[in-house]
């Protein structure tokens, strides 16, 4: 049994689990109870619809040959309109970014957003990008947001002064405010296990109570391992003393 990988689609966020070569969906509900145990990580090799190839080579998540290069998964789509976006996580992280129009509400979920404007459309990927980077460079904001900073983030709110301050930038054409239904009162532990009780999915960070203990996990740290049933009994870190 085997992680090889993740849906983080808002309507279905879950994990795609193989075992002797079929791939089924573990559901992320709120309210899910998880027991599994991570053992060795290997490469995740491929999934094709419900059919898993294995791959034993140690890179993990994905070994060379299984990693699908950035150029080619970002340009399949490059000829439809795309939207630019700035997206802000709690407290005051702020990106640029673009997708495809029709994709924009849903991109900003995967990715975990809190707030959101659209600010511009452009007639195709390429011109998207291009002005994604003018923008970047020329407001000073970045177009990656790295996992762990939206965990820092978790309990947080969002700067409303800053925020607006980086909108009155723009002209604004649509604004979104998204609830992940956490329901955090302090910063969960960063971990990556798949033990306990899910309180809820914002983005590809799936959020588990086990053991008195909130813990937040990158989904795609899970790739590749191999897991084997039955709750975690590794010591885990369960106070938020060392974060203060
Ligand atoms: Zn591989």
């Amino acid at each position: 049994m085997q992680v090889v990988g993740y849906d983080s689609r808002p309507d279905e966020p879950s994990l795609l689990i193989a075992a002797g070569g079929d791939v089924r969906r573990e559901a992320l509900t709120p309210g899910t109870d998880l027991a599994y145990t991570l053992r060795e990580r290997h490469c995740a090799g491929t999934v094709d619809g419900e059919t898993h190839a294995p791959c034993d080579r140690e890179r993990a998540p994905y070994c060379e040959l299984h990693t699908v290069p950035w150029a080619v998964a970002n340009n399949r789509d490059s000829d439809e309109e795309h939207a630019i976006y700035l997206a802000a996580f709690a407290p005051a992280v702020f990106k640029v970014g673009v997708t495809r129009s029709e994709r924009l509400d849903t991109r900003l979920r995967e990715q975990g957003a809190d707030r959101a404007a659209h600010i511009a459309v452009a007639r195709n990927g390429r011109i998207a990008r291009e002005r994604e980077t003018a923008i970047g460079v020329e407001h000073g904001i970045t177009e990656r947001v790295r996992v762990p900073t939206k965990i820092r983030g978790l309990a947080g709110e969002v700067d409303t002064e800053a925020w607006n301050g980086l909108c009155d930038e723009f002209e604004i054409r649509e604004e979104f405010a998204f609830e992940y239904g956490l329901d955090l009162t302090e910063r969960p532990v960063a971990e990556t296990l798949l033990t306990g009780t899910v309180r809820g999915v914002k983005g590809r960070i799936v959020v588990l109570d086990h053991a008195g203990t909130t813990y937040a996990v990158d989904l795609r740290n899970l790739v590749g391992y191999d897991l084997a049933a039955g709750a975690t009994d590794r010591e885990l870190q369960a106070s938020l003393a060392g974060f203060r």
